[in-house]
């Protein structure tokens, strides 16, 4: 068939059909300009379906017109009438919405679209609307069956009460702009509609179908129309009904006798009711309302305006909180005349606010946690105050536990209580909860029971029962990948842990677990340090013990020597003499080792006090020399550079003795020829005298520079070393120098020589050391 159509052979030219054709393209244009005229609106959209409806109408009639079979003639008879059946609901719809009274009349819009609907299906599946042609002179025209009756009747109908509500708006509305472009669109529809006598030649009267020329009036009409007076007149009270609709706050006026007289769509939703059931309402004869007589009494007592939150039980959604604004109006004369209440729902930022207050909390609390529980490294006393935190952060009555791993006995022992007797349930062979604990433990992950006075994996039902202990909940606590042990909840009321909540808690037991890590950490450090300690007190008594111990026998051994080689115990020959020099040497040796350990170890153990001499300087400097001799032709020279005008000094004499008594005898026994100068001076800013020992000895490499002051070290340390010694003399300069308040340092190079400086406060001050 759709070959037949679109098969130019099947038409002829019919001058009958121009006419119609314009038309068409002129109400389609129309619609088209509307259309984006206004933008795209609803009111210019069903504008545009009207003139598709018709333009389809015109377009059909005129190849009809021009068929030369009737199948194709049928064929676009049928065409038309699709486009035809359309246009009461069309106008009707556009109309109902120009006029802005579509909620009024909108089932009355829908019904007749359904009619339409079933019209346009019934010329798509039967003849009874249609069933043939009539070839009239000016060519073929469709010819009506039985079904055309009641359509004509709804066509007619329709259209009249189009008018119907354009006469009313007409007659209701005051003089204006409103008023010309309703009377306008009448006038141009009440022309428009002539075109229905071009039903006639459906029924066989051969009166040709001018409805075209009422159809080019509409168009001109119209189109002034709404040049001029565009779709929709834009008014206040227009622009208050769509924002009514359209807000999202629930809007509420009644008249000064409590009936309600405005609702939008918003508070019907909330008070469960239609429009219709709540306009004319008393206020007070509503169930579920957010304005009530209390609060019209408030509101007339307490001024014009009341702000209150009520929460409305809506079955769909759960209870609403709203949030309301109720404001009285009154007359010139101060009576009351409308109350206009403005509800908003706050339930979703009640809720919000909420959550952002409980995370904040959390959030302090764990901040506050951590705190006092990183404040602390005592073990006892990080678990308190956690079980103690914990218990104020709650909201309800719970008692917690602390269960920890204890390496030694591979038990998970109690270690902490709370709201809960701590002894009863130590003593419960740390039974109560054993279970869930140990599983929590094993597991690494958070357990919970509803009811562990029922539940079968609970060991200790009748103490959970007899504590009132009933809902539980564990989470391990981890630090560092190690499971350290299990901190429990236990609700005194049943209850189920939120997801939430659980996660909170095991955040909470993350943190706690690095405090109890650290604290134990801590604690095996503290043991280990106190051995330490002992240990060190046993080698320092050691060596204490020994060396005065040492010491007595070696002075009898040096005592009688010393008588030997004085020959008061007879003569001796040369050779004997010799020997018994150097045995005597050696022993001096000995004696000043064991003596050096003696300070070391006194030094060690802080039992080295310090007494405080006042003397002259240049005098202990000068009495300091007559004991070095540095025998003549000697290639190593010996020099002393002692200001005369060195000032008093007051410090430890015999410590600063043995300091520069040590660093000369080191430049004397690392220099074999060149120079070794001892020099003081007084540094007057800093009230602190300088002592320098200056040699031109073999030096100490640089690498070596900053241990030579540790305790047993020598640069040399090799069997065959040239030189004699422990490494203790230095260790001791260095201490010694810091007892009295002063520094040391030295510099050195290989084969150069060495310098040590010593430093020293003029005035020795007891707490500055
Ligand atoms: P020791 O009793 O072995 O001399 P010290 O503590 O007095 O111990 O010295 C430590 C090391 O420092 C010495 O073994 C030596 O190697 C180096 N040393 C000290 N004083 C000098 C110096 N004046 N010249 C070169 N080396 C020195």
């Amino acid at each position: 068939m759709l070959a037949h159509i679109l098969n130019p052979v099947f038409y002829e030219f019919n001058p009958y059909a121009v006419p119609t054709f314009g038309t068409a393209a002129a109400i389609f244009l129309l619609g088209l300009l509307v259309l984006v005229r206004e933008r795209g609106s609803l009111v210019s959209l069903l504008f545009f379906l009207v003139t598709l409806a018709a333009g389809l109408w015109l377009f059909g009639f005129s190849w009809m017109y021009c068929a030369v079979t009737p199948e194709v003639a049928l064929w676009w008879v049928k065409a038309a009438h699709l486009g035809i059946v359309l246009i009461p609901s069309a106008v009707y719809h556009f109309t109902v919405s120009t006029l802005n009274i579509y909620q009024q009349n909108k089932k009355l819009v829908w019904m007749s679209w359904a009619l339409s609907i079933l019209f346009f299906v019934s010329i798509l599946t039967t003849d009874a609307l249609v069933n043939g042609l009539y070839r009239h002179w000016w060519g073929y025209y469709a010819r009506y069956n039985w079904l055309s009756v009641p359509y004509l009747i709804f066509f007619f109908a329709i259209l009249l009460q189009s008018l119907r509500h354009y006469w009313s708006d007409y007659q209701r509305t005051l003089p204006g702009t409103r008023r010309q472009r309703t009377k306008a669109l009448m006038t141009a529809f009440a022309i428009g509609y002539i075109a229905a006598l071009d039903y006639l030649p459906a029924f066989g009267l051969a009166f040709y179908p001018l409805g075209f020329i009422p159809v080019l009036a509409f168009i001109g009409l119209m189109a002034r129309a709404i040049w001029n007076y565009r779709l929709v007149d834009i008014t206040p009270a227009l622009a208050a009904t769509k924002i009514m609709d359209t807000m999202a706050d629930a809007l509420l006026v009644l008249d000064h006798e409590g009936v309600v007289r405005i609702v939008n769509q918003a508070t019907c939703r909330l008070c469960g009711k239609s429009e219709d059931e709540l306009v004319g309402t008393v206020i007070t004869a509503v169930q579920r309302t957010f304005f009530s007589s209390k609060e019209l009494d408030s509101l007339i007592q307490s001024g014009d305006h009341r702000d209150y939150e009520v929460t409305l039980p809506v079955e769909e959604t759960g209870p609403a909180t709203l949030s309301v604004s109720a404001s009285l109006m009154r007359d010139p004369n101060r009576q009351p005349v409308a109350i206009v209440c403005v509800a908003r729902d706050i339930t979703e930022r009640k809720r919000a606010d909420e959550l952002i207050l409980r995370h904040r909390e959390r959030e302090t609390a764990l901040h506050d946690i951590n705190l006092a529980t990183t404040s602390t490294l005592d073990l006892q006393t990080v678990l308190d105050v956690l079980l103690q935190k914990i218990d104020r952060l709650l909201p309800y009555p719970v008692a917690t536990t602390v269960r920890l791993f204890n390496g030694a006995t591979k038990q998970l022992e109690p270690v902490a209580s709370r709201n809960l007797d701590g002894e009863e349930w130590k003593a419960e062979e740390w039974a109560a909860g054993r279970s869930f604990a140990s599983d929590v433990f094993h597991s690494r992950t958070k357990i919970m029971a509803a009811d562990i006075r029922r539940d079968p994996r609970s060991s200790n039902a009748p103490f959970f029962e007899k504590h009132g202990l009933v809902s539980y909940l564990g989470v391990p606590l981890i630090a560092k990948g190690e499971t350290l042990g299990v901190l429990s909840f236990y609700s005194k009321q049943e209850k189920i842990f939120s997801d939430e909540e659980s996660e909170f808690l095991s955040t909470l037991a993350g943190q706690a677990a690095i405090a109890i890590h650290n604290s134990q950490l801590f604690e095996r450090m503290k043991g280990q340090t106190v051995e330490l300690e002992k240990a060190n007190k046993v080698k320092d008594e050691f060596l204490s013990v020994m060396s005065h111990e040492l010491r007595t026998p070696l002075n009898l051994v040096m005592g009688y020597t010393e008588m030997l080689k004085d020959r008061m115990l007879g003569e001796i020959n040369l050779e004997q003499d010799r020997v018994l020099g150097r045995l005597l040497g050696r022993a001096k040796d000995l004696l000043s080792m064991i003596s050096g350990i003696l300070e070391a170890t006194n030094i060690g153990s802080q039992t080295a006090t310090v007494k405080s001499d006042d003397f002259n300087l240049s005098g202990f400097l000068n009495d300091l020399r007559s004991a070095y001799d540095v025998p003549r032709g000697s290639s190593l020279a010996l020099t002393w550079d002692i200001p005369s005008n060195l000032p008093e000094m007051k410090t430890d004499r015999e410590k600063l003795r043995h300091i520069l008594q040590n660093l000369i005898n080191n430049a004397l026994k690392f220099t074999d020829n060149g120079e070794i100068s001892v020099s003081a001076r007084y540094i007057a800013k800093t009230r602190m005298v300088e002592f320098k020992v200056k040699d031109t000895g073999i030096g100490i490499p640089q690498e070596a520079l900053p241990s030579i002051f540790e305790m047993f070290h020598q640069v040399d340390s090799s069997e065959t070393r040239a030189h004699g010694g422990v490494g203790l003399g230095l260790y001791i300069v260095k201490k010694f120098a810091e007892l009295l308040g002063g520094t040391i340092g030295a510099q050195s190079e290989p084969n150069k020589g060495s310098t040590f400086t010593v430093t020293l406060p003029l005035i020795y001050v007891a707490d500055r050391s």
